[in-house]
């Protein structure tokens, strides 16, 4: 079970922003890497409480997080969320301590070994039809990605002698402090480039395609973002590869509307049939579907087909179909029919009288929502 963000963090449901960011402050500084060398457990807390900081600081994760929980961020398909390197917990700290610790300006964990160069991500679009967001798909993405040129050596950078650091003293809002910053010459990875080939760029990499393989769960959004993991641009040397960032395209259906988990379908029938009753076919996320019109049906009316809209991309269920009667009424008519209709004018028959079991359109949308 994993621990609640407001707790990490010591404040209650209701924190205000500048209390969160408070409530962080002191636990970053308490369990700063800086100020307890080689202790597991303050790297822990420090790691949980930036964690814990990252979701709540943000309105839209913080608005997930209260829904749903750290389901909101561990979702099927590995979304984003949970997990930070130590790169994004310092990168935080510029709002929050107005550059005291200066970006990169840190010495990593583990006693001070290299640091690990991570390559760039890749951002890729993936357009999806309503049939592919409700069933799930697998799409084979071309991905053009910058990969290690072979042929290309490492030697030891001389700036640091390989350890990717420099050290110096800088005056931080907690006293005199010893930091590490990263090298330059190497960029922190502790080596730099002997031989590469003419193609290679100065990193000695050079753009490859690939063709990489994509799982798309069921019941993804417009916009959401899925990571494949190390397969965004690699790193020079010893370096470990970015991530691929698939952003959902949905395109829209020409008859199914999408409404979160649930499905829209505009249905017309003629004034014969709706007065006869009949059947029709429509549309569904699996293919046409037949369903049947009762004998005087009602402009209006609300058909539900449960289970026929969209799954739920947390794995709760599956939204409905709700097909909406239109009743077609003709707007020019032979002599004939236009003297049928006058007759039934007069008739009484043909008065509107509403039942209980008419709901209004008011009503039935509060039905929908409900
Ligand atoms: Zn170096």
């Amino acid at each position: 079970m994993k621990e609640d963000y407001y707790d990490i963090l010591g404040v209650s449901k209701g924190a205000t922003d500048s209390e969160i960011k408070k409530a962080y402050r002191k636990m970053a500084l308490k369990y700063h890497p800086d100020k307890n060398p080689d202790d597991k457990e303050a790297e822990e807390k420090f790691k949980k409480a930036a964690e814990a900081y990252e979701v709540l600081s943000n309105p839209d994760k913080k608005a997930r997080y209260d829904q749903f929980g750290h389901q909101a961020f561990d979702g099927a398909g590995g979304f984003g969320g949970g997990g930070m390197n130590m790169d994004d917990i310092f990168s935080q700290f510029g709002d929050i301590f107005g550059g005291a610790f200066g970006g990169g300006g840190f010495s990593g964990f583990g006693g001070g070994g290299r640091r690990v160069v991570k390559g760039s991500n890749l951002r890729i679009r993936v357009k999806l039809n309503l049939e592919e967001v409700a069933n799930g798909v697998e799409k084979k993405i071309k991905v053009k990605r910058k990969v290690q040129a072979p042929g290309t050596t490492y030697k030891t950078c001389t700036t640091c002698n390989g350890t990717g650091q420099v050290t110096r003293v800088t005056n931080t809002i907690l006293g005199r402090m010893q930091t590490a910053t990263t090298c330059q010459t190497c960029g922190g990875a502790g080596q730099i480039i002997d031989k590469k080939p003419s193609d290679a760029d100065a990193q000695g990499l050079k753009v490859t395609e690939e063709t990489v393989s994509v799982k798309i769960p069921a019941g993804v959004v417009d916009g959401m973002q899925l990571k494949v993991t190390s397969k965004g641009n690699d790193a020079p040397g010893n370096g470990i590869s970015g991530d691929l960032l698939v952003v959902i395209s949905e395109e829209e259906h020409p008859t199914l509307k999408r409404e979160g988990d649930n499905l829209h379908y505009d249905m017309y029938v003629s004034l014969p049939d709706a007065v006869l009753g009949t059947s029709k076919e429509i549309d569904t996320v699996s293919g046409k579907v037949r369903i049947k019109i009762d004998a005087g049906v009602q402009s209006g009316k609300i058909l539900r087909l449960r289970g026929k809209g969209i799954p739920s991309i947390n794995g709760y269920g599956k939204g409905d179909l709700l097909v909406h009667v239109n009743v077609w009424t003709p707007k020019t008519l032979s002599k004939k029919q236009k003297e049928f209709f006058e007759n039934m004018r007069d008739d009484e028959h043909f008065e509107p009288k509403p039942e209980s079991s008419d709901k209004s359109f008011f009503e039935k949308v509060k039905d929908m929502f409900s």
